[in-house]
């Protein structure tokens, strides 16, 4: 088949490997100069298998609604945002009760437990390079109260596959030393020994190179103008190139998936929700830590990424504007710099680079992978906060949907 994907962010190039190498002819379109460009470029860079519950869950919403209008709160939601959302917002509220987000949680296990072996496997085979580390990944905690409660959460999924440690403090610090000199700061921690870390935007663009070396098409600097059907069903892409002649097409335009799929009628919930990050040399602090540290109370993650550290943060619900807000930067290295000061001003280094993504996030938190109610068009989006984690995974879903399996499934939307 002539399948043409649209976006060449993570889930575009993964999406390409798998169906090309199902023997599609691929054709892949993608407005920035290269892939990787958008969200995938500048996020946590951990696949966190320990991280897929969705954000929807009991006691969120409330915390959202207690922290309207704070510039420097976790979670932000702007309330200029709230007449174009208020669906979607009751949507994440029934998706945040207790069985909704315990499915929602176990479904997303499955995609990133796949993902995971599907990564290897990517990996042995293409030799792409991308940063990769593996086993070092730990979450600190402030008070065993949090401790424990984020310790049965994640004991709840382990029948299901996901694997955690607990670490008192000592066992954080044997694991990690660069916490030895703040770990008066932390109750414990917990291991997640399935979890690695990995440069996001290395990946997709090794693989798209991959993948253009085999065969596949990728125009770059390229705008998807719409979908055009005939008698029905998927027949080409209108681009500034020109018409794409297709027989099937595949979404995968993160956040700005809705406004293609909008005028066919269709309907899908993603909205993007902001974050941000800062990437800074290593050398800013060439002793620090070696394993990548997400801090629940604090909530940032610090990924050793290479010869670079990434610090990343925030959830800021504010439309498509992709401005690093200096006020929400200056929190997230408030926050970092609070358990590690040599990092409090990483974000002024020479080299140092702010950023902001918008993760395509929808309400209950699982990512929308399959076919549409018109023959031939099919999606792979709605990842949210996960979708370096999922990336792998959820390309091969979508190339076995649109094998064999093609009727299989019902349509999402
Ligand atoms: C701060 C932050 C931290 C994160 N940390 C992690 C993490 O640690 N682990 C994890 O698993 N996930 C993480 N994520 C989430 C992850 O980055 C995203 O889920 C993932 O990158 C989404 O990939 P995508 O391919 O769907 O979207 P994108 O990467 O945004 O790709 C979509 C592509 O579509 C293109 N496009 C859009 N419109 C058009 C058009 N009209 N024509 C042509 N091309 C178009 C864009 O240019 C873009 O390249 C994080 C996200 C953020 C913001």
């Amino acid at each position: 088949m002539r399948i043409t994907i649209l976006g060449a962010g993570v889930i575009g190039v993964a999406s390409a490997y798998w169906l090309q190498k199902a023997g599609h002819q691929v054709t892949v379109v993608e407005q920035r100069e290269g892939a990787g460009l958008e969200t995938s470029w500048g996020n946590g860079a951990i696949i966190h298998v320990s991280s897929v519950q969705p954000w929807a869950a009991p006691g969120v919403p409330l915390k959202v609604l207690k922290w309207l209008g704070q510039e420097d709160a976790p979670m932000l939601l702007r309330l200029s945002a709230l007449p174009r959302m208020w669906r979607w917002g009751l949507d994440f509220l029934l998706a945040s009760r207790p069985a909704a987000h315990q499915a929602g949680a176990l479904s997303n296990l499955e995609l990133a437990l796949l993902s995971a072996r599907s990564m290897a496997e990517i990996r042995a085979e293409t030799g792409v390079e991308y940063d990769c580390a593996t086993q070092c990944v730990l979450k600190t905690f402030a008070d065993d109260e949090t401790l424990d409660a984020a310790q049965a959460a994640h004991l709840a999924l382990a029948p299901h596959g996901l694997v955690t440690e607990r670490l008192d403090r000592e066992a954080c610090v044997a694991r990690e030393p660069a916490l030895g000199p703040v770990s008066h700061r932390i109750a414990g921690g917990l291991y997640f020994p399935q979890d690695e870390v990995g440069d996001c935007n290395k990946f997709s663009q090794g693989l798209a190179a991959w993948c253009a070396a085999r065969g596949a098409t990728f125009h770059y600097g390229t705008r998807v103008r719409g979908i055009i059907t005939q008698g029905g069903r998927v027949a080409a892409v209108s681009t500034s190139l020109g018409e794409i002649e297709s027989d099937a097409v595949v979404v995968a335009l993160g956040s700005h998936s809705p406004s293609v799929l909008a005028p066919l009628g269709i309907q899908v919930p993603v909205y993007p929700v902001k974050g941000l990050s800062v990437t800074t040399p290593r050398s800013v602090w060439p002793e620090g830590p070696r394993m990548a540290i997400l801090d629940d109370s604090r909530k940032f993650a610090l990924t050793p990424l290479g010869d670079r550290y990434r610090i990343v943060g925030s959830a800021e619900v504010a439309d498509y504007d992709t401005t690093p807000s200096p006020r929400r930067i200056a929190a997230l290295m408030r926050n970092v710099g609070e358990l590690f000061p040599q990092l409090a001003l990483a974000d002024s280094a020479p080299g140092a680079v702010r950023w902001a993504g918008l993760r395509p996030m929808v309400p209950n938190g699982r990512p929308w992978i399959g076919p549409t109610r018109i023959p031939g068009l099919y999606l792979n989006t709605g990842h949210g906060h996960t979708g370096w984690t999922m990336a792998a995974g959820s390309g091969r879903r979508l190339a076995g949907l649109l094998g064999d399996r093609a009727n299989e499934m019902a349509p999402l939307a």
